[in-house]
């Protein structure tokens, strides 16, 4: 798969234009203060900065600025928390409506994170938040476990409970003589094929981790390129002997 990667030119007009705290009544000193340093922290490109200072005023439960949102999201996006992002900046919109300060921003950002998502989706690496997928660990990617079937206890066969291993089965006629009769049910093996695991020895479970799915998350956002294989045609991956 084949995905390209361009820097648009509608992202870095948004970039310019964040330079204001707007005034906003009943907003605390603390607040503007962390507001504040999380917009010179974004005009520094110091978005990971940035990313903690807004938790903090989050944290804070104080009342916060409508524009916060915007700037939130924005910072969100630059740390790749697309996810996250897309629900600032729909924060932002349903609280500042089209009147809003950055409502030209906000719906360019919502542009930039649905080109994302589209990315996201075309992806076989990563989950719907964009993160990559490994092989489970625990099932080592095979979305489940095994073990020894504790019916027949991995020997894939059971005695015959019908005529107790022995393929036979005697009873007692009326003038009280013995009369052998073939066992139908397990047709004189003495035995029969385990009905949990039949046969197998084995029974499969679905992996507690990834629920079957062979695939668990990483904390890793997904550049959407695979990476296991080494591309040979490239001269620095050649082992020269
Ligand atoms: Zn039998
Ligand atoms: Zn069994
Ligand atoms: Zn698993
Ligand atoms: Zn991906």
């Amino acid at each position: 798969m084949f995905i390209k990667f361009t820097i648009s030119g509608l992202f870095l007009w948004i970039l310019a234009c964040h330079t204001t705290v707007a005034q906003e009544s009943g907003v605390s000193q603390e607040i503007k203060t962390l507001m504040s340093r999380a917009i010179e922290e974004m005009n520094s490109g110091q978005y990971a900065e940035a990313n903690v200072t807004f938790r903090k005023m989050l944290a804070s439960k104080k009342v916060l600025p409508t524009n916060m949102s915007y700037f939130f999201a924005e910072t969100l996006y630059m740390i790749k928390q697309f996810h996250n992002s897309e629900n600032f900046v729909n924060k932002y919109l349903k609280l500042a409506g089209k009147g809003g300060d950055y409502y030209d921003q906000a719906v360019g950002l919502q542009k930039l994170l649905e080109d994302k998502k589209t990315e996201i989706r075309d992806c076989n690496y990563c989950n719907v938040f964009g993160y990559r997928l490994h092989n489970c660990q625990l099932c080592d990617g095979k979305g489940a476990l095994t073990s020894t079937c504790y019916y027949c206890k991995g020997n894939g066969r059971t005695n015959c409970l019908t005529c107790q291993g022995d393929g036979v089965i005697i009873t007692k006629n009326i003038f009280d003589v013995e009369e052998y009769k073939t066992c139908h049910v397990c047709e004189t093996k003495g035995f029969n094929i385990c009905k949990v695991c039949h046969g197998h020895k084995v029974i499969e479970n679905q992996c507690p981790d990834c629920l079957g799915s062979k695939l668990t998350q990483t904390d890793e956002i997904c550049d959407h390129q695979a990476h296991d294989r080494l591309d040979l045609e490239n001269p620095e991956n050649r082992i020269e002997n």
